[in-house]
């Protein structure tokens, strides 16, 4: 097996840490009352630098800081900011032609990436997809083709889950704050239940799945009625919501009550997919084979495209005409998808993964026994976190998580923070990053903790 520090960076950028002014710096600090001036203030911003130049495991601001890259733009750039065979095929994609509209006239790429994704996705049965622009539009899409294969109408969704912006996937998203906070009214026929949260069943670790389970599946028997739930729609492991991995046990069990019920089983694997939790899907750890997936953020190496695959007598049940829009699978998206799918499967990304979590939890966990702030390290693969809490209590502490990103941010690590409380730190770091940028982050993480 060759080591992290063999993998190709995505452009000829130095893989290096570099601060050279304050951060932000001047040009960002000019950049950025441009971007007040201009910009709709509902657009907030992480880390208040202008970005010139990204790839690897690092991001080049407009000043000349070097930051090390734990975000990947959201677990986007899993495979590197412009990676080679993205970029190659991208440029020869724009080069051919821009945009037919597949609705008008289709093109093969559109073809070959429906083509992967039911080789990659889990099972063995026919399978179907569908493209669009975004994580939400694939979302919306999952819902429509759910309801019309079923002729039934309820969506069941999860504490703590995140599905997108738009109207119906806002309704699907659990927090309000920044959200959904003054945008309803909201899509109806959504009903949401418990989710197997280890950290924070009220009874504890032990028995959250079973739990969990049986009181999800009471909810929707007594308060819905499966027999009018048309999906049920859940991250295999939760994102915004906090990096939230359900107690083992908790997705096998609601699949059954699916596949029991005739109800649709919807992994939204927009942010876990595509190699990201140490397997190409996060559902494969449990043996999950759901009827329908999302995808979005990783498949395409940074350009927007999203999609629906699934079980082909389903995703077959909307009539001719009935999905599409005027962007989804946009050639160059798909000739990048097929870019970043080669490169995921050249550097088996997957594995990738898994070296990072083997670097990254120790030293997480040895961080976790020296800082009591620090009340949970959890996630798989490269998508890990650390839940901040006030010491000696499990009361989030959203501050101090806000205070520790601010500190990281000024010593050149890029890191998001997350959680419906606010108070989660996550690690998202692009799965071809070296192997000693990835523990100088941690260095730097250490040394942001021990200020705090
Ligand atoms: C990001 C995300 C979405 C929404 O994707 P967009 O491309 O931002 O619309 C939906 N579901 C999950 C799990 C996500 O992480």
């Amino acid at each position: 097996m060759t080591t992290m520090t063999d993998v190709p960076a995505g452009s000829e950028l130095p893989q290096e840490r570099r601060v050279v002014t304050a951060v932000p710096g001047p040009k960002s600090e000019s950049l950025m009352a441009r971007k007040r001036a201009a910009v709709a203030d509902g657009i907030g911003t992480v880390m208040p630098v202008f970005a010139a130049r990204a790839g690897g495991g690092v991001l080049e601001d407009v000043d000349g800081n070097s930051f090390i890259d734990f975000g990947s733009g959201i677990a986007v750039t899993s495979v590197g900011n412009s990676a080679e065979a993205v970029v190659r095929r991208a440029t020869a994609q724009l080069q051919a032609f821009t945009h037919t509209c597949v609705m008008v006239t289709p093109y093969e790429p559109y073809v070959e990436v429906c083509e992967r994704l039911a080789e990659l996705t889990p099972g063995d049965h026919a399978k179907k997809s569908a493209l669009f622009n975004s994580g939400a539009e694939a979302v919306e899409n999952a819902v429509k083709i759910a309801r019309t294969y079923t002729k039934r109408q309820a969506v069941v969704v999860f504490d703590h889950g995140y599905h997108g912006r738009t109207n119906l996937t806002m309704a699907l998203t659990s927090k309000n704050m920044p959200y959904k906070h003054g945008f309803g009214p909201f899509a109806p026929e959504v009903y949401r239940v418990p989710v197997a949260y280890p950290y924070r069943w009220l009874t504890g670790p032990e028995n959250c799945a079973e739990e969990a389970a049986a009181q999800a599946v009471d909810q929707i028997a007594k308060q819905v009625g499966a027999e009018n739930v048309a999906a049920i729609v859940i991250e295999p492991l939760l994102g915004e919501g906090g990096f939230i991995e359900p107690a083992k046990g908790f997705l096998p069990r609601i699949a059954e009550f699916a596949r029991e019920n005739g109800i649709v089983f919807v992994a939204d694997e927009i942010q876990s997919g595509f190699c990201r939790t140490g397997q190409w899907f996060a559902c494969e750890d449990e043996g999950i084979v759901p009827d329908l997936i999302t995808t979005a953020k990783g498949i395409a190496g940074g350009l927007p495209l999203a999609a629906v695959t699934g079980r082909a007598e389903i995703m077959d049940a909307a009539h001719s005409g009935g999905l599409g829009g005027t962007y989804g699978g946009n050639p160059v998206a798909c000739a990048a998808a097929l870019g970043a799918i080669e490169t995921m499967r050249e550097l088996d990304l997957p594995a990738r993964a898994r070296q990072i979590e083997e670097v990254m939890k120790p030293r997480l966990r040895k961080l976790a026994e020296q800082h009591p702030v620090i009340g949970d390290v959890r996630g798989r693969g490269a998508m890990l976190a650390i839940e901040l809490v006030k010491p000696g209590t499990k009361d989030p502490d959203p501050a101090a998580t806000a205070a520790l990103a601010k500190a990281c941010h000024q010593q050149g690590l890029l890191v998001l923070t997350t959680g419906t409380y606010g108070n989660v730190m996550r690690f998202l770091p692009p799965l071809v990053i070296g192997e000693d940028l990835l523990n100088e982050g941690l260095d730097v993480l250490e040394s942001a903790l021990s200020e705090l």
